[in-house]
């Protein structure tokens, strides 16, 4: 009886362990030879944030840890129509990394099983993931599911207007584990929300979710800074 209490700390000290076991389990560090035996416990993520979090910067590390211990991974980002197919994965502060590409309504699941089928590959990372349409997300889910290998998505969580993505809202719904990329609001809180601005540095309250190749600049913001940019007082929906 005397030792009781002692034993509950040290309990939850191994169930930590074999929960961060399992994890890297999951996460593929163990794979490799063992893929059978760990095909069922490939996971889903989904890493959100705001604009200019790191989001990028967390993809290239954790694709590096991989590739530090003798592993394969395969990195996409998303291709635009004033782009090669060749991509790159860059991070703003310095780091970057050439990566395939996915288009709009391209089978992913098919482009994952051709990567599998090309030799090992421990582990997916997919950067720009606001950009994925809902059925590509779900190719993705049964890519990880059917294809045992983990997939890690990175994308914003919402526009400059304050709604989902598309392919966000396809991740909310679908990812196995979800992580935030943080960031702080020039306020010190946590920024959750992103404004659009002209080469003015006039805020947009408008206009396309995508915009690409212009002069606009992205800030961003804690949802109270964010209000205050979009002219919304809080006494009408906006
Ligand atoms: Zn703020």
């Amino acid at each position: 009886m005397h030792f009781r209490w002692p034993m509950q700390p040290l309990t939850r000290c191994y169930a930590e362990l074999l929960r961060q076991l399992t994890s890297d389990l999951s996460d593929g560090l163990a794979r490799g030879r063992s893929r059978r035996l760990f095909e069922g416990m490939a996971k889903l993520y989904f890493h959100y944030s705001t604009m200019n979090a790191g989001k990028s910067t967390v993809l290239l590390q954790a694709s590096h840890n991989y590739i530090e211990r003798g592993m394969q991974t395969y990195l996409l980002t998303a291709q635009f129509d004033n782009r090669a197919s060749e991509g790159k994965i860059a991070s703003r502060i310095g780091i970057g990394s050439a990566a395939d590409t996915f288009a709009r309504g391209e089978d992913l699941f098919a482009k994952v099983q051709t990567r599998l089928a090309a030799g090992p590959c421990q582990c997916i990372f997919i950067d720009e993931a606001q950009f994925l349409d809902p059925d590509q997300v779900w190719q993705l889910a049964r890519a990880v599911d059917d294809l045992g290998v983990p997939i890690m998505a990175y994308g914003l969580r919402v526009d400059f207007m304050g709604a989902l993505f598309p392919g966000s809202a396809a991740l909310l719904a679908l990812a196995d584990e979800m992580r935030e990329v943080r960031t702080i609001c020039h306020c010190g809180k946590k920024a959750t929300m992103v404004v659009r601005k002209d080469d003015q540095g006039n805020v947009l309250t408008d206009g396309d979710q995508v915009q690409i190749g212009g002069n606009e600049t992205y800030i961003s913001l804690c949802r109270r800074h964010w209000r205050a940019a979009m002219g919304d007082s809080g006494t009408t929906a906006r």
